[in-house]
């Protein structure tokens, strides 16, 4: 049923740090990002950072590709790039990220969902089971009435800022789906650096489709969550981070417009 595994893909690179068990692991706890959520807002969509190196700080979490080629889910050791023609495959570990989101995920708490909860149940819901000053890692597995999704489209330079890239983005429907909301909540004074608040991707459990979850209805089921207490973020050196122009005081409304 699954896809065939290429070349190079980060199954293939887990070897590598898989004999760490998670407590001799000096990352666990720790969430790792790469770049800013207002370096995207600024078009810089070209990264040097490969998701094999972000594997070695995770094994979930949620991110996007160079040229904002699509969205990325990854849990269970596994990510996956899910494209705007609708496509999903396992990432290859020399595929590059402007920006990326990881953890070693070790849920702390397992709890049954409401069932047929709204987004706005669901996350009301999640909000009294996590902290709202700390980072959360939170993946819900469950049955859907209905998932829209939106995945980001492939840029071309000169790059649009990111309201541009995604003011017309393909929206995605799943219906009586199966499937994972993986990602995370974020303290609002994360709000520019990452985006505050719950950002979730969503990947269907054949793995056959996804993307940014935009809204949900879920007919029943558990959430995991694992509350983190540190923040690793590598800043891009490159030419267009360098000389992008983060003094826009108008971020928190660029981000709720393109990440809502
Ligand atoms: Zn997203």
């Amino acid at each position: 049923m699954s896809a065939p595994i290429p070349e190079g893909s980060l199954k293939m690179v887990q070897p590598v740090w898989h004999h760490f068990s998670p407590g001799q692991n000096h990352a666990a706890g720790e969430l790792y990002q790469t770049s800013l959520m207002t370096a995207l807002l600024n078009g810089v969509y070209e990264g040097e950072t490969t998701y094999g190196e972000i594997r070695r700080h995770g094994d979930f979490g949620l991110g996007t590709f160079n040229d904002l080629d699509g969205e990325m889910v990854g849990f269970d050791g596994m990510f996956y790039q899910l494209r705007s023609d609708g496509s999903a495959r396992p990432v290859a570990a020399e595929q590059k990220t402007p920006f990326a989101v990881v953890t070693f995920f070790q849920p702390e708490r397992e709890l049954e969902l409401p069932g047929n909860a709204g987004k706005k149940e669901l996350l009301a819901f999640l909000e009294k089971v996590t902290d709202a000053n700390l980072f959360t890692a939170v993946r819900i597995d469950g049955a859907f009435d209905e998932v829209r999704t939106r995945t980001v489209q492939i840029q071309h330079r000169p790059f649009p800022p990111l309201t541009e890239a995604t003011a017309h983005q393909p929206e995605k429907s799943f219906c009586n789906v199966e499937g994972t909301l993986a990602g995370f909540r974020s303290p609002s004074y994360a709000q520019g650096i990452g985006v505050a608040g719950f950002h979730l991707h969503f990947l269907r459990k054949d793995k056959q489709g996804g993307g940014h979850a935009l809204d949900y209805r879920l007919r029943n089921g558990i959430l995991q969550i694992c509350t983190l207490h540190d923040f690793h973020v590598e800043l891009p050196n490159s030419g267009d981070f360098l000389k992008a122009k983060f003094d826009d005081k108008s971020f928190d409304q660029q981000i709720k417009a393109s990440e809502g």
